[in-house]
């Protein structure tokens, strides 16, 4: 909330993999309030092709992370912008304890207070099945999942009728495990830091998205 009261400012949290964009764009378009993907921002930039852009690039081709002085700057911009003055749902940041306290920061110049920090937990074999197993159509973009999301013809696409179907280069078991490393080395610490504050929720998010879409909105005291 800010000074006046008015106004969501939540972070989701967890594993990469563990559902939080998903939910998030859900709550966002339940709050009408921005859903900042500091992941999306990034490969906004990347793709503009700048030298910033490139540098980051490299970055998350290799698995690793922009340097936290790049993203809270990037953030900092982001939430002064008029579409945040009734909140916004960061994604992916803090997703470290410096940009933790740097949000602290931010958000207390602004007069700004967080509403909730969500943790969506899921184990690490869960993540690694459900990342391994995701491929899209080359034509639509649609998404699938070898197990859990399959066309209902096989090797058909179900929105465009396409047949040739491609898989993220970085989602292989190397590249996930890596993630999943620098998760605990870096964002994990961020998790003790909310919960002395009083901010975190934690969520199972183990069960379908509609299910984990429920608990959240419990947590926050959405009808
Ligand atoms: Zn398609």
């Amino acid at each position: 909330m800010n000074k006046n009261g008015i106004g969501r400012h939540i972070v989701f949290t967890g594993v990469p993999g563990c559902g939080k964009g998903t939910q998030a764009r859900i709550l966002k378009d339940k709050l009408s309030i921005p859903h900042l993907s500091t992941g999306e921002m990034l490969r906004a930039e990347a793709a503009k092709g700048t030298p910033l852009g490139l540098e980051i690039k490299a970055l998350l081709n290799n698995g690793g992370f922009a340097t936290d002085e790049m993203i809270i700057d990037m953030v900092s911009k982001r939430i002064d912008e008029p579409d945040c003055a009734h909140g916004f749902i960061l994604d992916g940041f803090p997703r470290t304890l410096p940009q933790a306290e740097a949000l602290d920061k931010l958000l207390a110049d602004r007069g700004i207070s967080l509403d909730a920090v969500i943790e969506i937990q899921v184990p690490d074999e869960i993540i690694m099945e459900r990342i391994l197993g995701r491929y899209a159509c080359m034509k639509c973009g649609a998404g699938y999942h070898d197990k859990f999301q399959k066309p209902k013809i096989y090797g058909v696409c179900d929105v465009c009728g396409g047949m040739d179907f491609y898989r993220r280069l970085d989602d292989n078991r190397t590249t996930v495990q890596k993630r999943l490393i620098n998760y605990r080395a870096l964002t994990y610490p961020t998790i003790p830091y909310f919960e002395k504050k009083g901010l975190l929720r934690c969520v199972d998010g183990t069960g379908t998205i509609e299910a984990v879409s429920k608990k959240i909105d419990s947590i926050l005291g959405i009808a």
